[in-house]
């Protein structure tokens, strides 16, 4: 098993260990909800090295994986268009889409689909290819969010009218809030997303602690910067009223940054937004604003996309709720590899299938 403290320091590792075993009053399940602490978790080695009655779960917080089977579709019928040049993030031309197509299936029938790393190497593309329309594929959360805002203003500065964004940008904490009202996660505690919270701050997340009195921690990527968060979540289920905290300081400030959500209110509009397994979420994602209508594929093309059924067998809806583990899908390892994936929690490397394959979980 890997050591998860080398990188740090393996006595304070030890002794956070001890602390969270003595201010743990089990059982206590908790969520994370961002893809790097999924993976952190599982390549560190922490998660199997964590107190006995501390229960992870995974919650919807890879963009990939919550990118809703409709979208998926909506991207397949613009990228199989003559003058379209789709462009997007590497992880999402593996996501099957109805009848099991992937962008990259329809890129090797010769639709035009290419990989970015970046939305302003896709404002390149267009650029280069002033015949064609360049639509970019936006996934995420908060945090991708603002440089795809700052792409969008850079094509209006260029007057770029050949590139557009497919917005598919979701919002954490209204997501949060979903999962709460259901009711079926039986969550008792949030280990709250870091890069996110860099960005939104600690404010929207306030309704953890005053309407439903759950502790929540923002917490970093390190091992030891998750270990403390815990330690904390249990600092507060024992003693203290469930609050918002910040174990992320060096990063992450009470009010986020001022910078990146003006420009987010500036480029986008929220509105309800579809998601993997969790349905329609009232004011949970974010289209474009109408002053930036130009350059909205939804505009450009006069096309939404429509709610699709999630592939046959697929458990991702339930596993991105927390409501069951990925192991508990009857498709796992079976009919559903990362070589042959059959939903985006096998393909995305944050999904939590993923996670559960390659680092071989079990319960
Ligand atoms: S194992 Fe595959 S089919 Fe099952 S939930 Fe995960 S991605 Fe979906």
């Amino acid at each position: 098993m890997p050591n998860p403290f080398t990188v740090n320091d393996p006595e304070l590792g030890k002794k956070l260990l001890k602390r969270l075993e003595r201010e743990l009053n089990p059982p206590l399940r908790f969520m994370e909800v961002c893809g790097t602490h999924t993976v952190a978790l599982f390549q560190s080695g922490l998660r199997s090295l964590l107190p006995p009655g501390l229960v992870h779960v995974s919650g919807p917080g890879c963009p990939v994986c919550v990118t809703s089977s409709g979208e998926v579709a909506f991207a397949l019928e613009l990228a199989r268009k003559d003058e379209v040049i789709l462009a997007s993030f590497g992880d999402m031309l593996r996501v099957p889409g109805p009848e099991g197509l992937s962008l990259k299936g329809i890129k090797a029938e010769g639709a035009r689909v290419e990989v970015c790393y970046s939305p302003f190497e896709a404002l390149a593309l267009a650029r280069r290819h002033l015949d064609k329309k360049v639509v970019f594929l936006g996934i995420g959360f908060e945090t991708t969010a603002p440089v795809v805002a700052a792409t969008l203003k850079e094509a209006r500065r260029l007057d770029l009218e050949n590139f557009s964004v497919f917005s598919c940008h979701k919002l954490v904490p209204p997501a949060l809030k979903h999962l709460l009202k259901q009711g079926r996660a039986a969550v008792e505690a949030f280990l709250l997303p870091g890069h996110v919270s860099a960005v939104i701050g600690l404010e929207p997340y306030r309704f953890l602690s005053d309407e439903y009195r759950i502790p929540s921690v923002v917490a970093g990527f390190d091992p030891l910067d998750m270990l403390m968060a815990l330690v904390m979540i249990a600092g507060q289920k024992k003693e203290k009223p469930a609050e918002v905290q910040n174990q992320y300081q060096r990063v992450v400030r009470e009010q986020g940054n001022l910078k990146a959500q003006e420009l987010m209110q500036e480029v986008f509009a929220v509105k309800d937004a579809d998601w993997r397994g969790l349905g329609t979420i009232p004011a949970s994602g974010l289209g474009l604003a109408a002053e930036y209508e130009a350059h909205d594929a939804l505009k450009v093309f006069g096309q939404e996309p429509k709610i699709v059924p999630e592939p046959r067998g697929c458990s991702c809806g339930e596993v991105l709720q927390g409501l069951i583990r990925p192991d508990e899908c009857p498709l796992f390892k079976t009919k559903c590899t990362p070589a042959a994936p059959v939903g985006p929690c096998m393909v995305s490397t944050e999904g939590s299938c993923a996670a559960y394959y390659k680092y071989k979980v079990s319960a």
